[in-house]
């Protein structure tokens, strides 16, 4: 039984909404992405504003609360939401203010992806964003951010201008390349550890109409696929993003019908840049097997956003595994297909992501807290099943197939892919260099760790 937190001294000075449980929309707001997580806060507080914010982080300070913070509950490990303790859920936060003229645009901390993406589309306009349009704005944003134009543009970090801020000591600041740098360095890739951003603006690009699409095979060629695509990826120009990905195609009507149901090999993404010049470009990926199916197609740029959204439904299972790829050799490619051949459910998804000689790697590795900046691909196990009876299978596979794996890592992965890896996990993803800096500024921005449901970094201590 959850005991419901004393808010009496917040009631009267707080704009938004306080859940309890036992109230009516308590467990819809603390159900998250992955239903592998199932946590009972004390109190879920709905702000509306930053000084709501303001308000809930001394609640919880004074009162030494277990303290999350909560976007669109994206995140898989599922920090988003604790037990017990304190929820801040910026979920109602969504105003969005487009400057067409400069090119940028600010977002409260509890957009989507796709929300952004559909406020700029008018202007001809987009943000880096993610790959799909429902992750939230802000963990994407902390953790680096990868989308559809981070080959052309870079991560979602390197284009953002500043950031609006609220400390663990309840002061709010911002943070940008002439304010505060420390913390923007430090935002820029540490995720959720220095404090609860209000407000992000990003700095905006021309995308109107894309090239946007997949080639599908089928999985009995992927080896052969795998290998073509990378020979594809490694001189693709910087205006096409793209990865491949082994999954299921769903068994429902809306799929065409060869594809229903059906195990593929498939490689897309993006071409952001002038449609002739795209088709010539595409034309090899596009000719080779030749495919069973070429769903490329010119849209909108806030249709691409939403092309794969169809792979990662919520309310699912999910254990997931990550880690950069020094190359991406026949053999690695081999042991793909080989534990994807014998994947125990169809709702899994491995995608690697081609993220080499592009503008991620214009930015120094020096500049930002994200690191890994250098390696070509980037390599995800999204495991998702229905029925908890699946979880041990599943997990194993996912486990084994990651350890299959070890010889072509790079010691390194991306923070927003991974579970709940403890400190080790969080230290090996930084590396040691990055991780020592990173600790110093905890200690500086938050010495008592009250922001610690995150990859955490804990506080180093000079
Ligand atoms: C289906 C799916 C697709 C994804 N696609 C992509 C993708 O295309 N590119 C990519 O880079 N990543 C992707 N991710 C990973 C994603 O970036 C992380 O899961 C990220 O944490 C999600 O952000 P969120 O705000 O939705 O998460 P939440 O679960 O709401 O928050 C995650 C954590 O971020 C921190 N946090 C959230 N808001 C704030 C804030 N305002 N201030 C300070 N800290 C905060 C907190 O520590 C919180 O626990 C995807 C994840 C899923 C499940």
């Amino acid at each position: 039984m959850t005991t419901a937190l004393d808010t009496h001294d917040l009631k009267s000075r707080f704009g938004g909404k306080l859940l309890h449980p036992n109230d009516r929309g308590y467990d819809a707001a603390r159900k998250v992405f992955n239903a592998m997580i199932d946590r009972r806060p004390g109190l879920i507080a709905q702000c509306t504003s930053p000084e709501d914010v303001v308000l809930v982080v001394n609640f919880a300070r004074e009162r030494r609360l277990l303290l999350s913070v909560r976007c669109a509950g994206h995140n898989v490990a599922g920090f988003a939401v604790c037990n017990e303790g304190v929820v801040i859920d910026l979920s109602l936060m969504k105003h969005i203010a487009v400057n067409a003229a400069a090119r940028s645009v600010r977002v409260e901390a509890g957009t989507t992806w796709g929300e952004i993406t559909d406020a700029l589309q008018p202007h001809g306009l987009a943000a880096t964003g993610g790959y799909v349009s429902v992750t939230g704005v802000s963990g994407l944003t902390l953790g680096g951010g990868l989308g559809w134009l981070a080959r052309k543009h870079g991560l979602a970090i390197d284009n953002l201008l500043s950031a609006e801020v609220v400390l663990a000591d309840g002061r709010r600041v911002n943070a940008s390349a002439g304010e505060n740098e420390d913390l923007y360095w430090a935002l820029r890739g540490g995720g959720g550890n220095f404090g609860i951003v209000t407000s992000f603006t990003f700095q905006a690009h021309p995308a109107g109409t894309v090239l946007g699409g997949i080639v599908v095979h089928p999985f009995a060629v992927a080896t052969s696929v795998l290998r073509r695509w990378r020979e594809f990826e490694e001189t693709a120009p910087e205006e096409l993003t793209e990865g491949a990905m082994l999954f299921h195609f769903g068994n429902d009507p809306a799929v065409p019908a060869p594809l229903r149901g059906v195990k593929v090999v498939a490689a897309g993404g993006v071409y952001a840049g002038a449609a002739e010049e795209g088709e010539k470009v595409l034309a090899p990926l596009r000719a080779f097997g030749p495919p069973v199916a070429d769903l490329f197609q010119s849209m909108p740029y806030s249709a691409a956003q939403r092309m794969a959204d169809f792979l990662w439904p919520p309310g699912l299972l999910n254990y997931w595994k990550s880690c950069f790829l020094e190359d991406l050799s026949d053999a690695a490619i081999q042991v793909i297909a080989d534990f994807f051949s014998r994947v125990p459910s169809a709702h899994t998804v491995v995608v690697l992501e081609s993220l080499g000689h592009s503008a991620i790697q214009r930015v120094p590795e020096a500049a930002t807290a994200f690191v890994n900046r250098r390696y070509p691909f980037n390599f995800l196990v999204t495991s998702a099943w229905s029925d908890a009876a699946d979880t041990g299978k599943n997990v194993l596979w996912a486990r084994q197939f990651f350890e299959a794996m070890g010889p072509f890592a790079a010691k390194a992965s991306y923070v927003n892919y991974i579970g709940d890896e403890g400190v080790d996990g969080v230290r090996a993803a930084y590396g040691d260099e990055k991780f020592a800096r990173l600790a110093a500024l905890k200690a500086k921005f938050d010495p008592t760790n009250l922001f610690r449901m995150n990859q955490n970094v804990t506080p180093a201590f000079r």
